[in-house]
């Protein structure tokens, strides 16, 4: 298939362009990735079950792992779903646009397609306004999970979608760099206490700050067992992950570089090529074939916008084994070690103090 490549970030009637021409796509049924503010987006129409089924094929996504369906206006909820909580009118007023995602029970209107099979729908809608114009283009919700081969990092640059979905797909809008850089926060209204299904820019203290108490579902911060039934059935797949073998190192400052040191040159005796994620704070302590910075460690927003594209370059510089500084959990931090982690397949190292 030829991809069709349309320019967001050009002239005024490049976009409008642009924007017709996927929306004219997504209204026949077609796919097309777009930029959001959290990360690119594989569109198709969320009413249609061919639609769902063109976009699990396209990423070799397991058809259980239901689409986020993205809306325009709050008014757009409505047909989409059995019911809208209190608690969801709340977070929309204060999240919505932006990058929170809502589970809720859904209408006849979303085929089973789209929602994985599940008798419930996830819904955003999202604050970038390339996004909110091709929803409104297409005229139908837009179904759309990131627009990445299933288990590499989410794309948070055109470039990243043209790599895994060029010559897969019908057009890729050009939106230039995401703002976010991770997914986005997932929280369940179907239960009796809001539930946090994935951690992104919304934190838990902004969603507590709105609902009270919140719950977080047990897969947020431990390995998947098999006795696990995870809520968000996205979560039992492997995510996120680089190429390379990845571990996590946590520690004080001197000791998680002492740590990552030793290890790359133990490595590299090895005769492998090692690669390094590190905070600006330390980068210029690392010795290694790619020494990759993630930003301040004080911004973990900084550290969130990098990390995709930094675990991408990773796979690009065909390095054998990864090691990480590991980042604080609080505010964003919660949603980059929970990528992290997926993407380290839990594996930690602790760096001792010296005695
Ligand atoms: P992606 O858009 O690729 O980040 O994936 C969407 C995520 O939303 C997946 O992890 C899904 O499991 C989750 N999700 C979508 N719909 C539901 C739902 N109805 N219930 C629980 N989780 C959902
Ligand atoms: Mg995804």
């Amino acid at each position: 298939m030829e991809t069709i490549y349309g320019l967001l970030t050009g002239s005024r009637a490049e976009r409008e362009e642009a924007l017709a021409r996927a929306g004219e796509i997504l209204r026949a049924g077609g796919l097309v990735a777009f930029p959001t503010e959290t990360v690119y987006g594989l569109g198709g129409n969320a009413l249609s079950a061919a639609a769902a089924e063109k976009i699990y094929a396209a990423k070799g996504r397991p058809s259980d792992n239901p689409l986020i369906v993205h809306i325009a206006r709050f008014e757009e909820l409505k047909p989409l779903v059995r019911e809208i909580p209190e608690s969801a009118g709340k977070l929309a007023a204060a999240f919505w646009p932006g990058p929170l995602t809502m589970i809720l029970p859904k209408s006849e209107a979303v085929p089973r397609e789209t929602s994985g099979g599940l008798d419930t729908v996830a819904i955003r809608l999202p604050l970038d306004s390339n996004a909110r114009a091709l929803i409104r283009a297409a005229g139908v919700p837009v179904a759309a999970p990131s627009a990445n081969t299933s288990g590499r990092p989410s794309p948070t640059e055109v470039r990243h979608v043209a790599e895994d979905l060029g010559g897969k797909i019908d057009m890729i809008l050009d939106g230039g760099a995401v703002a976010v850089g991770l997914e986005s926060t997932i929280v369940d209204l179907t239960g009796s206490v809001p539930a946090l299904l994935r951690p992104g820019a919304i934190t838990p203290e902004m969603l507590e700050g709105v609902l009270g108490k919140i719950e977080f579902d047990p897969v947020l911060t431990k390995p998947l067992t098999p006795d696990m039934h995870p809520k968000a059935p996205g979560m039992k797949y492997r995510h996120y992950a680089p190429r390379a073998e990845m571990y996590l190192v946590d520690g004080t400052q001197a000791a998680v570089i002492r740590k990552i040191n030793a290890c790359a040159a133990l490595a590299k005796a090895d005769g492998k090529k090692v690669g390094i994620l590190a905070s600006a704070e330390n980068a210029d302590a690392y010795c290694a074939d790619a020494v990759l910075c993630l930003g301040e460690r004080v911004k973990p927003a900084e550290i969130a916008h990098n990390l995709f594209a930094a675990l991408r370059e990773m796979d690009a510089r065909a390095v054998d084994v990864i090691y990480a500084e590991a980042f604080p959990e609080s505010g964003v931090g919660l949603a980059v070690m929970n990528r992290m982690n997926k993407a380290a397949g839990h594996h930690y190292l602790h760096a001792e103090e010296e005695k």
